[in-house]
């Protein structure tokens, strides 16, 4: 990425914005208009901003830019996702999805560049943590993915854990659903996580948007094996927390579950998942596991080799649940072979 001294605008606040107009001299209602060339139209550059005045433009020019920043590389998927990696602010990369689905057009998003989680199924995981995304990095993901005029959702799945980089996850999600921005509603954003302790609550709290969790596994060794968050925030009590809410509404709570082939996937974990959802409103996605690049020479020493899952038994899984009053569905993979699937993010190297 080129670099840049200049302050990008995306990413700033209203009253942010409300100073820059006036230390460029603008009158009081330009601020608004900059609001809405960031948030709304998208524009690049300052140039574009119309309806500001030449001298105006280049005023705000000589500190400022809009802080839209191009995908560097990009990778389509025979089942039409696509994968673009992105430059952050400081010099680093990360990778988001596109998948389109019929009339859906959902953009998976990264929070941050590799992740602390350490999950043992994940690629992001296995590249450790090598920084948080800025409010410009997050959205720049979504106002300069080239898909950007046929999104309808939003997932923050990508890379990172968004409870780990909340502010800036918050903030994001409040432009999107802002009126000078694309006024969106929360219920066509989701935010996952694994579960963490300091930001489930808050993210309860103040946020609208639906909520998915990462299970994996109803038994606590078993998911802690597989997710060392468990350790610091059992599932146990994240479920404890979620009973306080209200999910009878619109806003929804989804657990994702990996299948892994003859790991969690016999009527043992789905009556133990039964048991501990019984009651809650929400749904459970199947979503199958792929075997990470760097795994076929990992799996023979291994005390806990991971497998794909086979379809059959997955079926039976979504079925148990259903027929225990669980609603389940199974999760299209999509993008497996531009490894743009679920787990196979990964910027190490990039
Ligand atoms: Fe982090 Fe999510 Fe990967 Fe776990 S699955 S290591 S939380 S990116």
């Amino acid at each position: 990425m080129e670099k840049t001294s200049r302050i990008p605008l995306l990413g700033m606040a209203p009253d942010d914005i409300k100073t820059v107009a006036a230390e460029a001299g603008l009158p009081a209602f330009a601020a608004k208009q900059l609001l809405q060339w960031v948030y709304q139209k998208g524009v690049a550059t300052i140039d574009e901003m119309t309806n500001l005045s030449k001298q105006a433009r280049e005023r705000l020019s000589e500190r400022y830019e809009v802080g839209l920043v191009s995908p560097l590389a990009e990778q389509h998927s025979a089942d039409g996702t696509a994968k673009y990696l992105f430059p952050t602010r400081d010099g680093h990369h990360v990778e988001t999805v596109f998948i389109p689905d019929d009339d859906r057009g959902t953009v998976c998003v990264s929070c941050q560049v590799g992740c602390k989680m350490a999950c043992r199924f994940c690629m992001t995981g296995r590249q450790g943590f090598q920084g948080q995304l800025t409010v410009t990095d997050i959205l720049n993901q979504i106002y300069a993915l080239p898909e950007r005029d046929r999104l309808t959702n939003i997932v923050f799945m990508g890379q990172g854990e968004p409870l780990d980089n909340l502010d800036a996850v918050l903030a994001a999600t409040q432009f999107l659903m802002a009126d000078y921005g694309w006024a969106w509603s929360p219920r066509r954003i989701t935010v996952s996580t694994s579960g963490l302790r300091k930001g489930l609550k808050r993210f309860l709290d103040e946020s609208p948007c639906h909520l998915a969790i990462s299970l994996h596994n109803p038994f606590p060794e078993e998911r802690a094996a597989l997710m060392p968050a468990e350790k610091s925030y059992p599932l146990a009590e994240q479920l404890e927390l979620l009973r306080e809410y209200d999910w009878t509404g619109q806003r929804r709570l989804s657990f994702e579950y990996i299948v892994f082939g003859g790991l969690n996937d016999s009527n043992r974990y789905a009556r133990e998942l039964a048991r501990l959802l019984q009651g809650l409103e929400c749904r459970v996605n199947l979503i199958r596991w792929h075997v990470l690049p760097e795994d076929d020479a990992l799996a023979a020493s291994s005390s806990m080799p991971l497998a794909e899952a086979d379809a059959t038994r997955m079926a039976a899984f979504r079925d148990y649940l259903t027929h225990r009053g669980v609603r389940c569905t199974i999760r299209a993979s999509r993008g497996q072979d531009i490894d743009a699937a679920c787990g196979l993010l990964n910027t190490k190297n990039k």
